[in-house]
C-alpha cells in the first residue's frame, strides 16, 4: 500500500483522491474549510470535464444535476439586452453550453464517490514538508505528524504546499488587473427571474455584474472590477466597502447585489491571476490543479484543467508502476502544452471582461452581435471548436 497525503480537498484534490484510490493507494485528503467547499457558478461538461467525468463513471451523476440555460445576453443599466447569445450559437460551442452544472455539485458528486481508502481531514492543513529517506513528513496543523510516499498540493491559486516548497507565491503570480466577487442570491418575492439567461451589465470605469441561473430558487452573482491587489482576506469590512465603492452608482440590479453579498454564505473575493512555474514536482511533492497553473477565470478552463491534470497525474503514477521520478516527469509533459494554451488568453480577454469606457462596452456589445452574423458564424464555430478539449463558464463578464 502506498501512502498519499493530498492537500487540497477541491475538484483537483477530490478527483485524484478518488482516482489513486482506485487503484490501491491509501489517500488522507487536508481540507483547511471545515467541511467539503460549496459555492462558485457553473461548469460546462464539454471536452475534457466531460471525458474525465466519464472515465471515473460520474458522468451520468452530474447530468442528473444540469442547470437549465438559454444564453448569454449584454444588458444595459435598465436591463434593455445589447446583444445576446442563444446556447444554440454556434451549434452548442459558443459561450454558454446547454449542459452546465454548479461547481458545488461537481464538487459533490466527486467527493461522495471516495471509497475508504479516503480519509479526509477538515479544518486541517500542512504547516510543514521534511524529506525524510522513505518519504515526506507531513506535520499537520493540528499537532500530528505522519510520513507520505507522495505530497501533492491542490490547494488552490494560494497554494501553501507550492509556498513551502516552491517559495513564495510573488514568485508565480501573475495578475490579470481585475478583482471577482461571487456569491449565491437566494430569491424573494419580486427578484427579477433569470429565465435560464445568464445576464451581464458593464459600467465604465472598468466594473461589471452578472447573474446567472443556479440551484432553483437562487441565483449566481458576479462583480468584476479592476484591481491588482485587496485588502486582507479576514478584513471582511474593508473588503466590503471597496465593493460598495468600486460599485456606487452602477446600474441595473447591483443594490440588490452588494445587499446580497453581505449576507451570502459562499461570498468569495480574490484577485484574477494567473500562476507560472518552471516546474510542478521536487523530489516527492507535485502540485495539480489551480496552485500549479492557474489560467484564471478568463480562460474558462480551470475546472477542465484540474480534472484533467488529476486524471493525468493518476495515469502517469499507475503506468510508471512505482517510479516516482519518471511519473512525475511523464505527468508535467503530459500537461504543459495543455496549460499553455489555456493560459494565452485571446487578445483584449481582459479588456471585455469589464472595459473602461462607454464605447468599449457598446464596441463589445457590437462585437457579441457580429460575430453571430452569417458572414462569421463559421470563422466563430472554428475559433470555438479549437478549445474543443475543454471550456467552464466564465464566471461573471466574457
Ligand atoms: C468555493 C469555490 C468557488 C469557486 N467558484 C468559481 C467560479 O465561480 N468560477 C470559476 O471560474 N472558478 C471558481 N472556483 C475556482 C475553480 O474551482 C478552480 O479554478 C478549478 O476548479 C481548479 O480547482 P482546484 O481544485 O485546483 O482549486 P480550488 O477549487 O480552488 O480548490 C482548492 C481547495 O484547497 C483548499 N485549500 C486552500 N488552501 C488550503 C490549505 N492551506 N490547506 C488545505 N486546503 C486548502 C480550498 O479550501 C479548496 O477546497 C472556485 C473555487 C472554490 C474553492
Amino acid at each position: 500500500m502506498t501512502k498519499a497525503l493530498i492537500v487540497g480537498g477541491g475538484i483537483a484534490g477530490d478527483t485524484l483522491a478518488l482516482l489513486l484510490e482506485r487503484d490501491g493507494w491509501l489517500v488522507t485528503v487536508a481540507e483547511i474549510a471545515p467541511a467539503l467547499r460549496t459555492g462558485g457558478q457553473t461548469v460546462d461538461l464539454r471536452g475534457d470535464s466531460r471525458e474525465v467525468l466519464e472515465n471515473a463513471g460520474l458522468l451520468e451523476k452530474a447530468l442528473e444535476c444540469l442547470v437549465p440555460q438559454s444564453g448569454a445576453a449584454w444588458i444595459d443599466e435598465t436591463g434593455r439586452p445589447l446583444a445576446k447569445m442563444p446556447v444554440e450559437a454556434f451549434d452548442g460551442k459558443g459561450l454558454v453550453s446547454k449542459e452546465e452544472l454548479l461547481r458545488t455539485d461537481l464538487a459533490r458528486i466527486i467527493h461522495e464517490a471516495a471509497g475508504p481508502g479516503v480519509t479526509h481531514r477538515f479544518g486541517e492543513t500542512v504547516e510543514a514538508l521534511e524529506d525524510q529517506e522513505n518519504g515526506v513528513l507531513a506535520r499537520f496543523r493540528g499537532g500530528d505528524e505522519e510520513v507520505f510516499d507522495l505530497v501533492v498540493g491542490a490547494d488552490g491559486a494560494h497554494s501553501r504546499v507550492r509556498a513551502l516548497r516552491f517559495g513564495p507565491e510573488v514568485r508565480y503570480r501573475r495578475p490579470l488587473g481585475l478583482a471577482h466577487a461571487w456569491f449565491t442570491l437566494d430569491e424573494k418575492p419580486g427578484t427579477p427571474e433569470l429565465d435560464g439567461w445568464f445576464l451581464m451589465h458593464n459600467a465604465p470605469g472598468r466594473r461589471a455584474v452578472a447573474a446567472r441561473p443556479g440551484h432553483a430558487g437562487q441565483q449566481e452573482i458576479g462583480m468584476t472590477f479592476g484591481a491588482d491587489t485587496l485588502p486582507p482576506r479576514g478584513d471582511h469590512e474593508a473588503r466590503f466597502a471597496l465593493l460598495e465603492e468600486t460599485f456606487a452608482g452602477v446600474g441595473w440590479r447591483t443594490h440588490e447585489f452588494l445587499d446580497a453579498a453581505k449576507t451570502a454564505k459562499d461570498f468569495s473575493l480574490d484577485t484574477l491571476d494567473q500562476v507560472h512555474m518552471p516546474t510542478w514536482h521536487d523530489g516527492r511533492v507535485v502540485l495539480v490543479g489551480d496552485s500549479a497553473w492557474c489560467a484564471s477565470p478568463l480562460s474558462g478552463l480551470g475546472t477542465a484543467l484540474a480534472l484533467r491534470g488529476a486524471a493525468e497525474l493518476a495515469s502517469a503514477l499507475r503506468e510508471a508502476g512505482g517510479r516516482l521520478p519518471a511519473a512525475l516527469a511523464a505527468f508535467e509533459s503530459a500537461m504543459r502544452p495543455r496549460v499553455e494554451s489555456a493560459q494565452k488568453l485571446p487578445p483584449g480577454r481582459v479588456a471585455a471582461a469589464a472595459p473602461n469606457t462607454k464605447r468599449g462596452i457598446r464596441f463589445n456589445a457590437w462585437v457579441m452581435r457580429t460575430v453571430q452574423s452569417k458572414l462569421l458564424r463559421p470563422l466563430m464555430k472554428r475559433a470555438f471548436a479549437a478549445t474543443e478539449h475543454g471550456r467552464e463558464s466564465v464566471p461573471s463578464t466574457v
